[in-house]
């Protein structure tokens, strides 16, 4: 996946102002198509939601069903998509959660920063595919 690298800082500084909380959020742009044939998502817009979980908010997240489709009407205006998700991962790895696979949708991206003694300590990022399967993938940050 791609990501601009304002919006990269925009998802580190969320995890951080929501700490010890998980933040969460929505990934807006374009799903594109690489010269073998993949796709790969290229994110231009991130959304910070609120982590509407009713409790464990330490260790999970829920996005509201009424802000996803908010968020998807406002990318949809500026013609982007929504292509995946960002969470953090406060004092655990960025590896994602039995949850964290089945919130995942067939051609997202998930974006998982992993925030230890306040700091931000390794970000991943993890594809589903329109199949089956969910693995790593690079992330890109561009200028
Ligand atoms: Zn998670």
């Amino acid at each position: 996946m791609q990501l601009l690298r304002r919006q990269f800082e925009i998802i580190q500084e969320h995890a951080l102002r929501e700490n010890p909380y998980e933040c969460c959020g929505l990934l807006a742009g374009r799903r594109q198509q690489n010269p073998h044939g993949e796709y790969e998502n290229v994110v231009y817009e991130v959304a910070p939601c609120s982590n509407v979980l009713y409790s464990g908010r330490e260790h999970g997240f829920e996005i509201s069903f009424s802000e996803y489709i908010d968020i998807e009407r406002e990318a949809r205006d500026l013609g982007y998509e929504i292509v995946g998700s960002y969470h953090s991962h406060i004092n655990s790895k960025a590896i994602p959660s039995i949850n964290d696979v089945d919130f995942a949708r067939p051609g997202h991206s998930m974006v998982i920063i992993s925030i230890q003694h306040m700091q931000p300590s390794g970000v991943t990022a993890w594809y589903r595919r329109e199949a089956e399967g969910f693995h790593q993938e690079a992330i890109q940050v561009i200028e």
